[in-house]
């Protein structure tokens, strides 16, 4: 699909509300650049279901739709990038979602680029109540824009995993825009101040915002 562009860069900030298809995106940025994805969100729903004290501390935010505090993303974070497979850089998929997150990463890492994926809020609850992903592989659907093709089964890696998230409902989902407008949303001018954001309209096809995310790369890369 898309143009294939040489695309050799440090660490990728995916950025956007919920809903704007950041896992989906990530799964392409990631083919094309072989950085590993560290989504905060899978991290903090994986120390969940290992039934961390970090999870289970995270899962009152995550379920009322608010950012868990600074402190825990951080030092989740700082953890992350030391391990073998993010020496090269990483893409950052839902972090960072405050200023604090961002000043503590420009300690920490060299970020290249911030892909800013915008879809309008009336957009993202139908988005969101419909979509469901595989637990194995990542994959991401959605009930009507794009189901898999076989119902239960991941058109990917043929794993019958399909899971919905317990805080895609409308009403987490209302807190977590919220939560965006108010907290995350400020990044976007915070990156363009720093020459960083690429801005990408993400209320088309999939193929469409990858085509202009891999675009919008190139002109960033070595
Ligand atoms: P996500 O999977 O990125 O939509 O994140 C799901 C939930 O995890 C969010 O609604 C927050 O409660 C929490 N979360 C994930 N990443 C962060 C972050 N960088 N800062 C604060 N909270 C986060």
């Amino acid at each position: 699909m898309g143009t294939q562009v040489a695309i050799n860069m440090a660490s990728i900030v995916l950025f956007g509300p919920p809903g704007a298809g950041k896992g989906t995106q990530a799964a392409l940025i990631m083919s094309e650049t072989g950085l590993p994805q560290v989504s905060t969100g899978d991290m903090l729903r994986a120390a969940l279901a290992e039934g961390s004290a970090l999870g289970l501390e995270a899962k009152k935010y995550m379920d009322a739709g608010l950012l868990v505090p600074d402190s825990v993303i951080i030092g989740l974070i700082e953890e992350r990038v030391k391990e073998d497979d993010a020496s090269e850089g990483v893409l950052f998929d839902g972090f960072p979602r405050t200023i604090a997150q961002a000043e503590a990463l420009s300690q920490i890492e060299e970020v290249d680029a911030v892909i800013s994926i915008e879809v309008p809020d009336e957009k993202i609850v139908d988005r969101i109540c419909g979509r469901y992903s595989c637990a194995d592989c990542g994959a991401v659907y959605h009930d009507t824009f794009n189901p898999s093709a076989e119902q239960g089964i991941c058109d990917s890696c043929t794993s019958t995993q399909l899971k919905r998230r317990a805080d895609d409902n409308e009403e987490t989902v209302r807190s977590r825009l919220e939560a965006y407008h108010s907290q995350t949303a400020p990044l976007a001018l915070w990156y363009d101040e720093r020459g960083k954001l690429i801005v990408v309209d993400g209320d088309r096809d999939i193929s469409e915002v990858g085509n202009d995310i891999l675009s919008g790369m190139a002109g960033f890369g070595d």
